[in-house]
């Protein structure tokens, strides 16, 4: 017999339409002889309310208490889901984070996972029973109750995986798989059946909400192979699994697996700092120190003896960052501070991209062809990215995807549900 884990996304529990849905679909996994446990998100866009609602009460709310508040959309949807299992027969038990033992680091809103302990979802199983988890969630190590970060229940439902050795786990969501692009920005995006866990683990790293990142992670570290597919079609997805699995074989390494964008970053620029060992460091550090995220950083050649710093970060973290920013660029006598939030990365990710030269000339001359400045560049082995305005966004994304022959010539045909 195998088990499954099974994660369910917001829209896919969006309503009590929905929920029944999904609940008849794990009653026919069931009777087709699978055992399952089964992460849900909170309903839809339960948890962009709750943060609008606690930012209506408070301009900077605890982080701690903002845990508390978002950690009740994923309890509403585990409860709800049970009761709707409950009514076709199946017998099904809901569990938070805590109660499940997923104990995480002490950072509230973008906890780790440290541990998996596991055992009353074990019982459950044992006892015939589908575990329903609360997605996003954890206990920390102080004993306190810890958010994954946005999207977070990916991580719960891999983790899950990885700790109960599942066979799979599949990531029902509201389109049919992982796709060349956003099928939302690119209506010719084409479904790709298999992708290793390393051009995935950089598709995330991009920016791809598909897949939160810390999944694709734990995927990849305890060779958890993940479906990605739909709760509206129930059709086969994308396998994302290791290099050596038996689904890669024959395959080819395409030289590009898909064009990747994020305007979740804002970019702060220091200026006018002394070019002399040690700025870097103590700029970053006091930014790691505070948990911020780092992600593409550049600094300017020096004019007279002074540099200009930029390098994004998650917009969740500016408020964060603009203070420590703010006393470093004093302590460094800087020439100021500026923040920008219209800005969009964008990045082209493939494995073959190793050994095939010129890509990042290619995407440079189609993004100049198509008016579209490049602010920053950062690369890896498998992937190049720019940061250009925001509102060239979709423009460069489309254009790209046509520029590397990733056109499928249909439009994307499965639903795509307006996500209220
Ligand atoms: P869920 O609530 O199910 O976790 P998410 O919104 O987190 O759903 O992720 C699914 C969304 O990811 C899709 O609706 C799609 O717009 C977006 N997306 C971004 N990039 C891709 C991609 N390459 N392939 C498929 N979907 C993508
Ligand atoms: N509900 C959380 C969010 O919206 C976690 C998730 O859906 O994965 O980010
Ligand atoms: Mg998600």
């Amino acid at each position: 017999m195998s088990l499954i884990v099974q994660k369910y996304g917001g829209t896919s529990v969006a309503d009590p339409e929905r929920m029944r849905n999904v609940a008849r679909h794990i009653a026919a996994t069931r009777a087709a002889g699978h055992d399952l446990v089964v992460v849900v998100s909170a309903m839809g866009k339960a948890t962009d309310n709750l943060l609008q609602l606690a930012h209506q009460v408070s301009t900077n709310p605890p982080s701690r208490e903002m845990d508390m508040l978002l950690t009740t959309g994923e309890r509403i949807s585990m409860a709800l889901l049970c009761m709707a299992l409950h009514d076709v027969g199946v017998d099904a038990m809901s569990f938070t984070g805590s109660q499940v033992g997923i104990i995480t680091d002490t950072v509230h809103t973008k906890a780790k996972i440290l541990e998996v302990k596991g055992d009353r979802v074990r019982a459950a199983v044992a006892d015939g029973k589908v575990a329903v988890v609360a997605g996003f969630q954890g206990i920390s190590t102080a004993k306190e109750i810890t958010t994954l970060g946005r999207g977070g229940s990916d991580t719960t439902a891999v983790a899950l995986a990885a700790a109960l050795r599942a066979d799979s786990c599949e990531i029902y969501t509201d389109v049919t798989g992982v796709f060349t692009a956003d099928p939302r920005v690119v209506s010719q995006a084409r479904k790709i059946p298999v992708l290793q866990f390393d051009e995935m683990l950089e598709m995330a790293g991009a920016g791809s909400k598909v897949l939160a990142l810390r999944s694709v992670e734990f995927a990849r570290n305890h060779d958890v192979p993940i479906h990605v597919r739909s709760s509206f079609t129930w059709e086969e997805g994308t396998w994302v699994v290791g290099r050596n699995h038996e689904r890669m074989k024959n395959m080819e390494e395409p030289v590009i697996s898909g064009v990747v964008q994020d305007a979740s970053e804002a970019k702060l620029t220091i200026l006018a700092v002394p070019d002399r060992p040690g700025v870097s460091a103590a700029l970053f550090e006091a930014l790691a120190g505070a948990n911020v995220n780092v992600d593409m950083i550049v600094q300017n050649t020096s004019t007279a003896g002074t540099t200009d710093i930029s390098f994004t970060v998650p917009k969740a973290d500016v408020k964060t960052a603009e203070p420590i920013v703010s006393r470093i660029g004093k302590e460094l006598k800087a020439g100021g501070v500026t923040h920008d939030e219209d800005i969009a990365k964008i990045s082209l990710v493939g494995a073959g991209m190793k050994t095939s030269p010129g890509v990042a000339a290619k995407m440079f001359r189609v993004l100049a062809d198509n008016g579209v400045n490049i602010e920053m560049i950062s690369t890896s082995t498998i992937r190049v990215s720019v940061v250009v305005r925001a509102a060239m966004m979709q423009k460069a994304v489309q254009a790209l995807h046509s520029a590397f022959g990733l056109d499928s010539g249909d439009d994307y045909s499965a639903p795509l549900p307006e996500r209220k």
